[in-house]
């Protein structure tokens, strides 16, 4: 590179850092971390990905649940305590929550995660039981199997805006996806029919779909994010909304979430995990560019995002992920208030319950 060149890269830089309309600094959120969990039981990279589950009832007894892909599922309380730890020999790697699901008998809250213990490839899912927050498989092992009974990588669930079906994408290491209905034909059973098969590239994992504006998004770790539509009939192409260089987002693209407000307000949040931070686009129209938010995390994953008040400390939503490479401790989950992270350049929307339309 010659001198002039550099010259005209440095002044073209610091323009960007303090321009206004380029964004740049001042579009970096940087809250605290509220609450750190205790630590999942394996060592090494084993925390995945987390799903904030609502209690019907009382908010304040909210749980969160995280992937240790090592092991199993750990449920930690809003204090960051682990209070239960189910199916330790599954290795579940993204983990989702289901409410309202109509099983045979009765509505129930579930959650599904895509499983990758030897012989036990495919989905599992869990009664969530509002009255002890605990988790029950529906069944032993992965209720169903997956891409030909191989392993699963990604999982995310869709509730149609449409006709109110329930569905779970899957995806792989090549980059295909899978996409099945969920139905109860039977007391405390759930079937899975696939619907409709699609893919990208290269590596996806991350996914998450608009229960609102019907969209399925996707992380191709090395190229982007992918929107599609997320119904069964929405055909196989998508649109590359968000690619991997700009507003820094840097390989590989991790974890995303969906923070939903009103209407189609709200935010589409993606891990950045070259760079340690996460990206916030609009939700609505062509997913503009927002801003970043900052934990002062290395290494982040999965991530989820309630708009809804849970405890106290966290009554305007909750943000959680994974994200800190740990040296001697096993990895966790880190919480954050989500009125600290919009201070007053996010909205803070809190009006759309998790449970229903
Ligand atoms: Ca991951
Ligand atoms: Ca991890
Ligand atoms: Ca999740
Ligand atoms: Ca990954």
């Amino acid at each position: 590179m010659t001198p002039m060149r550099k010259s005209a890269l440095t002044l073209a830089a610091a323009f960007a850092v303090f321009s206004p309309i380029q964004g740049f600094a001042e579009d970096v959120l940087a809250p605290r971390i509220v609450i750190e969990t205790e630590t999942v039981p394996h060592a090494g990279d084993a925390a995945d990905d987390p799903a904030v589950w609502v209690h019907p009832d009382d908010p304040a007894q909210s749980l969160v649940l995280g992937t240790d892909k090592k092991g199993g599922v750990i449920a930690f309380d809003l204090a960051g305590k682990r209070i239960q730890e189910v199916s330790p020999d599954l290795r579940p790697n993204n983990i989702d929550v289901i409410y309202g699901f109509p099983m045979h008998g009765g509505a129930v809250d579930l959650a599904v995660a895509g499983t990758r213990a030897e012989g036990k490839q495919g989905v599992a899912i869990w009664r969530i039981d509002a009255a002890n927050r605990r988790l029950a498989e529906i069944a032993p092992g992965p209720a169903f199997t997956v891409f030909g009974g191989t392993e699963p990588y990604g999982t995310c669930v869709y509730r149609s805006p449409k006709d109110q079906a329930f569905y779970i994408f899957v995806n792989n290491k090549k980059g295909k996806v899978e996409q099945y209905r969920l139905d109860s034909p039977s007391e405390g059973a759930v079937r899975a029919t696939l619907v409709r098969a699609f893919g990208v590239g290269s590596q996806t994992e991350g996914c998450v779909a608009d229960d609102d504006l019907g969209a399925f998004y996707l992380s191709e770790e090395s190229v982007g994010i992918w929107k599609f539509s997320a119904e069964p009939d929405g055909g196989t192409e998508g649109v590359l909304i968000a690619k991997v260089g700009e507003h820094g987002l840097t390989a590989d693209v991790e974890g995303l979430t969906i923070y939903r407000g009103a209407r189609d307000a709200g935010y589409l949040i993606a891990s950045s995990q070259g760079s340690g931070d996460f990206k916030v686009f609009e939700r609505a129209g062509a997913n503009r560019f927002v801003a970043t938010i900052d934990l002062g995390l290395a290494d982040v994953d999965g991530l989820d995002v309630v708009a809804v008040p849970t405890s106290a400390r966290f009554s305007r939503g909750l943000f959680v992920c994974q994200g800190g490479k740990t040296t001697g401790a096993n990895q966790n989950f880190k919480y954050v208030a989500w009125d600290e992270i919009a201070g007053d350049r996010l909205l803070i929307d809190a009006s759309r319950s998790v449970r229903g339309r």
